[in-house]
């Protein structure tokens, strides 16, 4: 089985299975459904017969002859709910007359673990197409619900009519109706597109909606009006008049062999007479007398919490019965957690491995808007420099706290060119020197070696791994132009001293916040620490983009000015170079995903802290060394939960063999790297000893509690 997210541009796809199903309505069409999109996001689903491999959906792979349901879905994000459609009185699983039971209960199993896996469902709240509206016997999708432990949530009672075996009218409705022709009451029906009677119906309505029952319609009647234009054969409106006024009328949705009153209203003159037993006598007996059923629908109030058991009475003197529609809640997280260890039979010690960052589950918890907003920019058809960068520049500098925010690449790029722009701006030389930690990801030296300019390592501090301001001094000579700090690990550096001996020997102090997006030093946002900031957008940030991305945060306008242009073949004018510049650009797609992401950033850094101070409380084994704590919480954003231990391959390996994934950032220092050959003979002890005893655990924002807790038990039985 394979499922699609529905998407706009198969439409028809949809509107053409609703017409071939057992089950469809009208009200199923996207025409209606999507009426309502502007008030609820669309989750709904194409369910195929036929497994493609990994789930990858080629065009040419299915065929629309493969397709054997659709599901009509909205999606709460507040509350991880995924609804059965919001807009609508049903909706629920529609499929083909002959799918059998066997393959719902696939379907709704398939369904409920896609809502979990690519949203983080956690309840479905279901409403089920009512039987009268099948071809066939249906129900098939209750009892895959039943299977699935859903509870009944909502009941509402409607009447309904089986015009193959209709009660008899009571005495009561018939000689009412016998009143309202002799007083001189008549039926009538709006013509297409008659705005004016609707609209004096609609007021009658609403009169009687409030007078009576405190409500008001669900409809507004500006939509009234569309839907009526757009289903011309489906939507009636049938009024009784007297003297040319309107006393009463109903809307009735026809679809196939049902009819569906909706919107039934009497004004004080068509209630004493009859008017609507008059009404309802004609649409039985004659207008409605070769359907299947006349539904009168639900005679809940107040949001279905009280029934109206009077007018339940009334609608069964026309021939009704009463029967229920019931709205049933599926807990996501119990309907398929049993069957979770089977699915991963091939795990460690019958458990799934705990990854060391998992990218696609990071992608899913963004779906399905990141998809949305990806198709939204490839089909708006502009893909460089165009708004997207525009609007992630303006909310970055926002979230940072900067004047400018200039989109580029890649993280590298970003530093580099921040770099060539100040050596342009300042006149420094090949080869003057930029202080930068010794223990760093290469890309930060390697910025400095690409502007042509001199790295010159500084020694980091064992208790967090950052820069050491008290190092610092004693490297600056005549030629330092530049102190670069990394905050690495998501923490930030000690800003304070390093700022001071920045201002005393006039260096310019660049951030690397790779690592750190978010954090803040003193209340000030990392990236706005210094005098400029290269951040990096790579896939596995924090912030990450769906492949490479960067930035240059700064409050130095000319600064900004030297970067816009560099990083577009140094033009800021198309065609006019007025230096040798690169290409480093952020696509339009990244930044509209960033865009999406940065909304969430906040709140995944406090779940990174959430997760790094259960480490830290529940790691308890001496052999390990914890990251040392910050004074202010939100000086870290835990990109990576760093621990230290002598024997740290064995370790490593040992919770390899538990299935838990952990990474060494990093393996080798830069100056033993063969790229750096020239400082190969050199000793940075702490560095050193840091590459040789360092290990990150597992973290990411969307890593479950069962998870830490499997590293924690593992981190504690581990001994040498
Ligand atoms: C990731 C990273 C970079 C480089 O970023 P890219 O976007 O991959 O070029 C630079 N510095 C540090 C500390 C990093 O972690």
């Amino acid at each position: 089985m394979t499922i699609i997210p529905y998407s706009v541009y198969r439409k028809e796809t949809w509107d053409a299975f609703v017409e071939m199903s057992k089950n469809g309505t009208f009200l199923l069409k996207r025409s209606f459904m999507d009426y309502h999109s502007d008030r609820f996001f669309d989750c709904s689903l194409f369910i195929y017969a036929n497994t493609l491999p990994d789930g990858e959906f080629k065009e040419k792979g299915l065929t629309t002859k493969d397709l054997v349901a659709v599901f009509p879905a909205n999606w709460d994000k507040e509350h991880y709910t995924v609804y059965s459609h919001q807009g609508l009185t049903y909706g629920g699983l529609l499929v083909l007359p002959e799918v059998t039971q066997k393959e719902v209960l696939d379907m709704m199993h398939a369904i409920l673990l896609y809502y979990r896996d690519m949203m983080q469902a956690q309840r479905l709240v279901y409403k089920p197409i009512p039987y009268i509206y099948s071809s066939l016997p249906s129900g098939e999708d209750l009892y895959a619900l039943f299977r699935a432990g859903a509870q009944l949530s909502r009941r509402l009672v409607s009447t309904c009519i089986s015009m193959k075996n209709p009660m008899k009218m009571s005495t009561l409705r018939v000689r009412q109706a016998k009143k309202a022709v002799e007083h001189g009451f008549y039926i009538d029906r709006m013509t297409e597109g008659d705005t004016q009677t609707l609209h004096e119906y609609w007021q009658l309505l609403e009169h009687v909606l409030k007078t009576y029952h405190n409500a008001t319609p669900t409809h507004t009647v500006q939509e009234m009006e569309v839907l009526m234009e757009q289903f011309p054969r489906n939507i009636r409106l049938y009024i009784v008049r007297h003297e040319k006024r309107i006393a009463a009328g109903c809307i009735v949705f026809e679809w196939r062999k049902v009819a569906h009153m909706q919107y039934i209203a009497s004004g004080e003159e068509g209630r004493t007479y009859g008017a609507l037993d008059l009404l309802f006598r004609h649409l039985i007996n004659e207008r409605y007398k070769q359907f299947e059923y006349v539904d009168f629908g639900t005679s809940n109030e107040d949001g279905g919490r009280y029934l109206n058991e009077g007018l339940i009475f009334q609608k069964e003197g026309f021939g009704g019965r009463a029967v229920c529609y019931d709205t049933y809640e599926v807990n996501i997280a119990n309907a398929i957690s049993e069957d979770k260890e089977q699915a991963t039979g091939e795990a460690t010690n019958g458990k799934c491995p705990v990854k060391y960052l998992d990218l696609k589950r990071i992608t899913n918890s963004f779906e399905p808007k990141l998809t949305a907003e990806v198709s939204r920019v490839v089909q708006g058809g502009w893909y460089l420099l165009g708004k997207e960068n525009k609007r992630f520049s303006e909310d970055f500098a926002a979230y940072c706290g900067t004047k400018f925010c200039i989109p580029t690449g890649n993280g590298l790029d970003a530093l580099t060119m921040i770099l060539l722009a100040y050596k342009r701006m300042h006149k420094w030389k090949d080869g003057d020197e930029v202080i930068v930690p010794s223990n760093t990801y290469i890309a930060s030296i390697l910025a400095v070696s690409r502007a042509r300019l001199q790295p010159v390592l500084c020694e980091p501090r064992l208790e967090d791994y950052l820069i050491d301001p008290c190092r610092i001094g004693e490297l600056i000579t005549e030629r330092t132009r530049a102190i670069m700090v990394v905050h690495l690990y998501g923490r930030v550096c000690d800003m304070k001293p390093i700022n001071e001996l920045a201002t005393a020997h006039g260096l310019k102090v660049i951030e690397d916040v790779a690592q750190a997006h978010g954090a803040c030093y003193e209340g000030i946002r990392a990236g706005h620490l210094g005098d400029a900031a290269g951040i990096s957008f790579y896939p596995g940030k924090n912030l990450g983009a769906l492949g490479d991305a960067g930035c240059v945060t700064t409050d130095d306008g000319e600064l900004a000015e030297q970067v816009r242009s560099m990083c577009n073949y140094g033009s800021r004018e198309k065609y006019a170079n007025e230096m040798k510049g690169l290409n480093s650009r952020m696509d339009e797609i990244q930044a509209a995903v960033l865009c999406l992401k940065l909304k969430r950033l906040d709140a995944d850094n406090e779940a990174r802290r959430r997760m790094a101070q259960a480490y830290s409380k529940g790691i308890t084994n001496p052999l390990i060394t914890l990251p040392a704590p910050t004074a202010d919480p939100l000086q870290n954003v835990w990109h990576i939960y760093p621990i230290r231990t002598p024997e740290r391959d064995h370790l490593r390996e040992y919770l390899a063999a538990t299935g838990i994934e952990t990474v060494v950032h990093y393996p080798i220092p830069p100056h033993r790297q063969q790229a750096y050959m020239e400082w190969n003979d050199r000793t940075y002890r702490i560095s050193e000893r840091i590459h040789r005893e360092i290990l990150s655990l597992p973290m990411s924002p969307v890593m479950r509690d069962d998870e830490i807790a499997r590293v924690i038990e593992a981190l504690n039985t581990y001994n040498v």
